[in-house]
């Protein structure tokens, strides 16, 4: 009999019931270093308690109004992105794939607005992941996740990652614009180089189309900057957040230039539920903290800090682990191990950590982690690692 919650994900056997900072308790009491942060989006980990204060206030006032009046919380909200990114404007939704359909419509809009109604396509790079609706999933392209569902949405057009001669190629006269994350995350934290993202800004600026970051997993602080895509001195026109914005609570965000939000006008585009007090208040605390002075060089120093400690792991445990991937907290290992056992076997000793493609675990700690819970996380890999046998 199929259980009462639709059987779609492969669960761990374990539920939590408190937190605190980077630890989280089960029912028996049982303590676990969260390095999953709900999938990068417990940001300043469990029960900050400024956050836990700006949700308790907003709590007890209005939960809800829907988009037919001004909403204050999400007008500060839009103000400090637009303040601290390349953007000019912002859509509220409630998720990372909403945020990206958002974004494809922005973009689709755009060509439309400015009399190349006939360029609607995107461009994607293979490995991408950018949601589950029906068109994120035409952008991400992969077979695992489309399998069964139906025709393709039109519209969406795939390269190999890294391949600029097949970029090139890849744009005709209904190429609308490119669509790609700074750095890959569900498929294994592969970094696409600065190099290939100026190109891609070059090209997108010689054949008049708009370049799109998905910024989901990479943005908010996970990386070392507020957006990933600042490392490369390459900006984008339009760009999808989510995760970590909300701190859990859920929302997302497309931001864009006020040029490539041309079509964006009343009527266009709308959500019930997107950026609603709640969820705004959530992601105003979670911003005033990460914008904060010194809290971007605590990524920094914790990301460098777990680097160096796996590199150790790496070169300790050679046989098992390959190498390590990613940037800032967006860290992981590609293994030689099978991932998914050395991750059942990490959780068993107390340490939670997510899959990811190409064999590799990924470590996604809060971002307000500390040394001494770092060294912790290390020393558990280390003595999991120890114990496999490979
Ligand atoms: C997680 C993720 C999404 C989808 O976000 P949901 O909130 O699960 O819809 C989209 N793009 C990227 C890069 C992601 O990491």
């Amino acid at each position: 009999m199929v259980t009462a919650v639709m059987p779609t994900y492969a669960r761990a056997d374990v539920a939590f019931v408190r937190g605190e900072g980077a630890y989280i308790f089960d029912a028996n009491g049982r303590r676990y270093l969260d390095f999953t942060s709900g999938i990068a989006v417990t940001a300043l980990g469990h029960g900050h308690p400024r956050l836990v204060e700006a949700m308790t206030k907003a709590i007890q006032g209005v939960w809800h109004t829907s988009n037919l009046f001004r909403i204050p919380g999400q007008e500060q909200l839009a103000e400090t992105l637009v303040k601290n990114t390349f953007a000019d404007t912002v859509f509220f939704g409630n998720s990372g794939a909403e945020a990206v359909e958002g974004g494809i419509k922005l973009v689709r809009k755009y060509q439309y607005a400015s009399g190349h109604p006939e360029r609607f396509r995107i461009i994607t790079v293979e490995g991408a992941f950018h949601g589950r609706t029906l068109a994120t999933l035409a952008a991400g392209r992969q077979e695992k996740h489309l399998k069964g569902f139906g025709p393709i949405v039109d519209g969406f057009d795939q390269v190999p990652f890294g391949d600029m001669a097949a970029m090139k190629a890849a744009i005709g006269p209904a190429t609308a614009g490119i669509l790609i994350e700074p750095i890959q995350g569900e498929s294994g934290l592969k970094i696409v180089p600065t190099s290939y993202l100026k190109e891609l800004r070059a090209l997108c600026d010689a054949h008049g189309l708009l370049l799109f970051f998905d910024e989901v997993q990479t943005g908010m602080g996970r990386t070392g900057k507020l957006f990933a895509h600042e490392f490369t001195g390459v900006t984008p026109d339009v760009m999808s957040i989510a995760k970590g914005l909300g701190g859990g609570f859920p929302i997302g965000a497309v931001l864009a230039t006020e040029k490539a939000a041309i079509g964006m006008v009343a009527g266009t585009h709308g959500s019930t539920f997107g950026g609603n007090p709640l969820a705004t208040a959530a992601a105003n605390a979670v911003l005033k903290e990460v914008l904060a002075p010194g809290f971007l060089d605590h990524v920094v120093a914790m990301g460098e800090h777990m680097r160096k400690g796996l590199e150790g792991i790496v070169a300790r445990h050679g046989n098992k682990i390959a190498e390590v991937r990613g940037k800032g907290l967006l860290i992981g290992l590609r293994c030689h191990v099978d991932s998914a056992k050395l991750i059942d076997a990490l959780r068993a000793n107390g340490l939670l950590t997510v899959a990811a493609g190409d064999n590799v675990i990924r470590l996604l700690p809060p971002l307000i982690v500390g040394t001494r819970e770092v060294d912790e996380g290390l020393a558990i890999i280390d003595r999991t690692l120890e114990s496999m046998v490979s």
